[in-house]
């Protein structure tokens, strides 16, 4: 693990891009810096009397080009170097698909799985009061991330609108639908991975039953992506969770392993079992790491096969692996671009709210996609012209249009 993720993983990628970008210097000073980082106490009444105080954070990166954006994580290992990533991160997402909205990110030490539903109630609505001032429909808008989903949206946001006596449902994005929530933003992130996906697959002339899958991470996203690339005709071989894996080469019963996961919690017994090394190091055609942060570092990227890989998590390659493949002939779909879909719908979600419309779910596919077909054909481009790896490339394009609203 390393030191501090954002200085060691994030900051880099802004210094191999600033080299290529027409940002100026003073551009990219500001842009080393968060606007505002503020760690809470967050006392919580516990189901057994006791008192449990758990530390969160919120970290507003960027409000440059709009409103901060990004989601909560609820995770044991979260940190302030973590959450600076993150919400760097997501100012570099957001302006790579051009959605109006800066970068954040926040996060609360916990293992959720160890809260009852009540703790988890008390715990999400006492962050918002911690953090309330900070936080609004104009000026930084969270939203689900790792162990966060519409539930505690749906909590949070209740807790906003008994604070500011009123309705705010542009407060946060990632609500249930019956509270404001948008169609389609519970598989909105992967939807988004997929139409990279598909964009290789016109580039590279795939046919879909021809190519391997294996996806490390079987949460929301890594559900959804297997499900949408089964459902297209891909050969889905391998999956895990953070206990292991399954494979067949022949391919999963992708169905079958989601129900098992939803319904126990578990991987089925499917095919052979694997741990998560050997999935990282299988020999397909597409690797989808969809956890958490450096999956694949210096240590395991040579062991690495897959021909195309496809970021569905946040910083799921470490500088040096990412520095490996780059000089091989491995595509990284980059993660500010391959998971930008959740935020794409997120922002749809906030115009909803703000506009009193409903979008049919079919409005908010078809914009998704052209949302991702549109940026990773920009990036695709303007890596084959400069002949950068497409994660600078992304990283260049999406600092010109941080400097154009900056400068
Ligand atoms: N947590 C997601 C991400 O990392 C979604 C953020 C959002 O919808 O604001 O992109």
């Amino acid at each position: 693990m390393p030191a501090d993720v954002f200085t060691d993983e994030a900051l880099p990628r802004l210094e191999a891009a600033a080299q290529h970008a027409k940002a100026k210097p003073d551009t990219i000073e500001r842009l080393r810096h968060a606007e505002k980082f503020v760690e809470v106490s967050i006392p919580v009444t516990m189901d057994d009397g006791s008192l449990k105080v758990f530390t969160g954070y919120r970290c507003r990166y960027s409000t440059a080009r709009g409103p901060a954006k990004g989601g909560i994580r609820y995770h044991p290992q979260v940190n302030p170097g973590e959450v600076r990533a993150l919400a760097f991160w997501m100012t570099f997402k957001c302006a790579t698909v051009g959605i109006p909205f800066g970068g954040g990110k926040g996060g609360v030490i916990v293992d959720p799985r160890q809260l009852s539903k009540q703790e988890l109630e008390a715990l999400s609505r006492a962050y918002v009061r911690a953090l309330a001032e900070l936080m609004g429909p104009e000026i930084d808008v969270p939203a689900p991330d790792v162990y966060t989903n519409a539930t505690i949206m749906g909590w949070m946001s209740s807790e906003y609108d008994t604070i500011r006596r009123g309705l705010h449902p542009g407060f946060i994005t990632g609500k249930p639908v019956a509270k404001g929530g948008s169609l389609g933003r519970d598989d909105a992130t992967a939807r988004g991975g997929f139409a990279c996906l598909s964009q290789l697959q016109h580039k590279r002339n795939w046919n879909p039953k021809d190519i391997t899958i294996a996806i490390q991470g079987f949460g929301n996203a890594g559900q959804h992506f297997a499900r949408l690339a089964d459902e297209a005709g891909y050969k889905v071989v391998a999956v895990s969770d953070s206990r292991g894996g399954i494979y067949d080469p022949d391919g999963l019963d992708v169905r079958a392993a989601i129900e098992a996961k939803e319904t126990t919690g578990k991987l089925p017994k499917q095919g052979k079992p694997i741990d998560n090394e050997q999935l990282l190091a299988l020999d397909v055609d597409v690797l989808v790491p969809a956890a958490l942060e450096n999956a694949v570092t210096k240590d395991n990227v040579d062991a690495v096969k897959a021909r195309v890989l496809i970021e569905l998590a946040n910083g799921p390659l470490t500088k040096d692996a990412d520095e490996v493949l780059a000089k091989s002939e491995t595509l990284v779909v980059p993660d500010i671009l391959a998971n930008a879909g959740g935020v794409t719908v997120s922002y749809f979600e906030w115009t909803q709210n703000r506009s009193g419309d409903s979008w049919k779910l079919q409005t908010v596919y078809d914009r998704l996609n052209e949302v991702m077909a549109q940026s990773f054909n920009d990036v695709y481009d303007l890596a084959q012209a400069k002949g950068l790896p497409m994660r600078t490339a992304c990283y260049v394009h999406a600092l010109n249009r941080l400097a154009d609203a900056m400068e």
